[in-house]
């Protein structure tokens, strides 16, 4: 864990207060209705919410399912993990992977072509560059950059369907699972509280937000939208969802700064940089939050007309995107669910 302990508390207190805030109970209330646990996997601060079913091991068991994708899937552990292995074999031998990281790595390769590549589940090599979120970042010398830009190439990620094995094709490649992984648990942690027969209930994996049900009282939950300027915990607005993902891409996340200009996380594939299009945010309300997942980093890249018209081609997929001169545009069934509460934005459609 990068974080002190006190600020890691300090966080836990403020995600509890603002989820009890936004569904509407009182603290009073939330101590004996909901049961909240949080912990630190997959590098976020992770919370799990039941409010009918208030059993303590089913929490525990959506943990160790979240712990063990980790397992699988990082690659920021000293374990190796099935990703590690896979990334050590490239240019070399084909690896063989269990099926859920199968699907994360064919989900990934799917938003590798539908953003035609702006997403990329190759940019391993160039996040490890950057080294963004660590005490290391710095803007990488423009040789070592183009260097390092020709490793990263979705098509030369073979998966073989039949085997459950992937390639990549050339040495020094990497996989990050970054942009999707978490979305992905979300998803496995929503199916284990259905198993159980849990009904209301929100996850909330780093501001990745799936919703279970409905609230309690059969409305649909409010969940608070990211606000991409500030810290988590700071909303823009509101959105009104059941049964529904709700996940942000924004240059709030991870940055350094140097000569007053903010250098985010999100990396441009085709020009090595943090993308840079004129989006601060990209809020997207999906059924599935892998896909919320892999489309909020695609279209954050994509930029507002390009991705509002791929987002426009999809089914049961809404979109919101802040630009950075603090502009809101919404597809209409965003709209529909939508309420603006920070003063400094303006809604432009
Ligand atoms: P977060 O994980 O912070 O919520 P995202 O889902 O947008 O935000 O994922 C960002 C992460 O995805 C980065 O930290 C990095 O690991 C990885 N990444 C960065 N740029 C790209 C890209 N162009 N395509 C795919 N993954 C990316
Ligand atoms: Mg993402």
């Amino acid at each position: 864990m990068s974080f002190s302990n006190l600020r890691f508390i300090k966080i836990i207190l403020l995600f509890s207060f603002i989820v009890s805030f936004l569904v509407g109970c009182s603290p009073k209330e939330q101590i004996q209705g909901p049961l909240t646990k949080s912990n630190y996997i997959l590098g976020t601060l992770i919370d799990i919410t039941l409010y009918n079913n208030k059993d303590a091991k089913i929490i525990d068991e959506a943990f160790d399912r979240i712990k063990e994708i980790e397992n699988k899937m990082t690659i920021n552990s000293e374990n190796p993990s099935q990703i590690t292995r896979l990334n050590d074999a490239s240019g070399s031998h084909e690896v063989e992977v269990s099926e859920d990281t199968f699907y994360v790595l064919e989900k990934g390769k799917y938003y590798s072509q539908l953003s035609q590549g702006e997403f990329d589940i190759t940019i391993g090599p160039l996040v490890k560059l950057w080294n963004i979120g660590t005490p290391y970042a710095a803007i990488p010398e423009p040789k070592v950059l183009a260097e390092t830009l020709k490793l990263v190439d979705y098509n030369k990620l073979s998966l073989n369907e039949q085997r459950h094995t992937a390639k990549l094709e050339a040495s020094g490649m990497k996989v990050d699972l970054g942009a999707i992984a978490k979305g992905y648990a979300a998803d496995e942690v929503a199916s284990i509280l259905r198993n159980h027969g849990v009904k209301h209930a929100i996850i909330n994996l780093g501001g990745n937000i799936l919703a279970v049900g409905g609230n309690v009282n059969g409305n649909p939950w409010k969940i608070g939208v990211q606000n991409p300027f500030n810290p988590r915990g700071d909303y823009l607005g509101i959105v009104q969802i059941d049964n529904k993902s709700v996940v942000t891409s924004g240059i709030y996340e991870r940055y350094f700064e140097q000569d007053g200009k903010r250098y985010h996380h999100i990396l441009e594939p085709r020009t090595g940089y943090p993308g840079d299009n004129g989006l601060a945010g990209v809020s997207i309300i999906t059924d599935k939050s892998i896909d919320g997942d892999g489309l909020s980093t695609s279209i954050f890249l994509l930029g507002l007309d390009k991705g509002m018209k791929l987002i426009e081609g999809l089914d049961n997929t809404e979109a919101l995107f802040i630009t950075t001169d603090k502009k809101i545009y919404m597809t209409k069934g965003f709209k529909d669910v939508f309420t603006l509460t920070h003063k400094e934005y303006t809604l432009m459609n």
